[in-house]
């Protein structure tokens, strides 16, 4: 096999990490332009290589969504302790580079976009939490659990990708895991009253992506600190979208951040809730 180095030609450096940085890479042999995650796992202990083994199998598995950031190949770098993964390269930025802009300029996301962006982070999602493959095997619920701004990137032609999957879980060691890790504002009720992490949280946290998205904010960013986050979270008043925005996709949202789990819809609800956008009521 060729090493790394024959394969690609190093670019500049797009993004940094918790571990590490994302570079613009260009494939040798076709000109294919990707991007190179690089992390050193060096520093990093146990847990953190397991879930590190975890990220890379679950973006093979992932193999085929639009969706959902591709994956071509990695290398390991024993002696310098590097892990490089090969992905798909979006060039337009990420979501969190989208909501910057509109508070910079003062301008609001029109709403088709919004909801443009919620079906293809949901087709995404439904990927990850249904039980069977394109092919109707069964196979692991893949739970995301960083859903944010600045983990959906946008390629050249403004379609959405759900990436970094570097806290994601097969539900199967999901179970025991209790401790959240993600950004604090999305977190669920039912994470801060210590219950596992299940599907409806990934539901919740694209709740209060789609929120932020409309209103600039996370809801409950008027919180200065951890508890008072965790009473307004805890205390299940969901803040109005902004004027614009219809009462629709205000349902939506706020269906989506329902304090009781069981009771968020699911992907496949949101789907058809998109497609004939009208019918809120099988929500209630
Ligand atoms: P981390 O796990 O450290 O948060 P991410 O995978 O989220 O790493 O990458 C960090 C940032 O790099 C992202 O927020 C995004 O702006 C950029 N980035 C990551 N992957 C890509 C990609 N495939 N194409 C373009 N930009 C990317
Ligand atoms: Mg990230």
């Amino acid at each position: 096999a060729r090493s790394m180095e024959e394969s690609y030609e190093a670019g500049d450096v797009i993004g940094t990490g918790s571990f590490g940085i994302i570079r613009k890479v260009v494939r040798k042999a076709d000109g294919q332009v990707m991007a190179r995650k690089e992390l050193n796992y060096g520093r990093m202990d146990e847990r953190d290589l397991k879930q590190l083994t975890e990220e890379v199998n679950i973006l093979e598995q992932l193999g085929s969504n639009d969706n959902i950031v591709r994956y071509y190949e990695r290398f390991v770098d024993k002696p310098n302790n590097m892990l490089y993964i090969l992905m798909e390269y979006c060039s337009g930025g990420d979501l969190a580079g989208v909501i910057q802009r509109c508070r910079k300029t003062g301008c609001m996301l029109p709403e088709d976009v919004v909801w443009a962006y919620l079906t293809q982070i949901t087709l995404a999602l439904h990927d990850c939490h249904s039980e069977t493959d394109a092919k109707g095997a069964r196979k692991p619920v893949i739970l995301h659990r960083d859903i944010k701004p600045e983990n959906v990137f946008l390629d050249e032609n403004n379609n959405l990708k759900l990436g970094d999957f570097g806290l994601s879980k097969a539900m199967e060691q999901a179970a025991m895991t209790q401790t959240y890790v993600g950004t604090p504002y999305y977190m669920s009720p039912e994470l801060i009253n210590g219950q596992p992490y299940d599907v409806k949280s990934d539901i919740w946290a694209l709740g209060c992506l789609i929120y932020e998205l409309c209103a600039g904010h996370p809801p409950f960013h008027e919180a200065r600190t951890q508890p008072e986050l965790a009473v307004l979270i805890r205390e299940g008043k969901i803040p109005d979208l902004p004027k614009p925005y219809g009462n629709h996709l205000g349902a939506v949202v706020k269906a989506m951040l329902r304090q009781n789990p069981k009771h968020r819809p699911n992907t496949a609800q949101i789907q058809a809730l998109d497609s004939v956008r009208l019918q809120v009521r099988v929500l209630e």
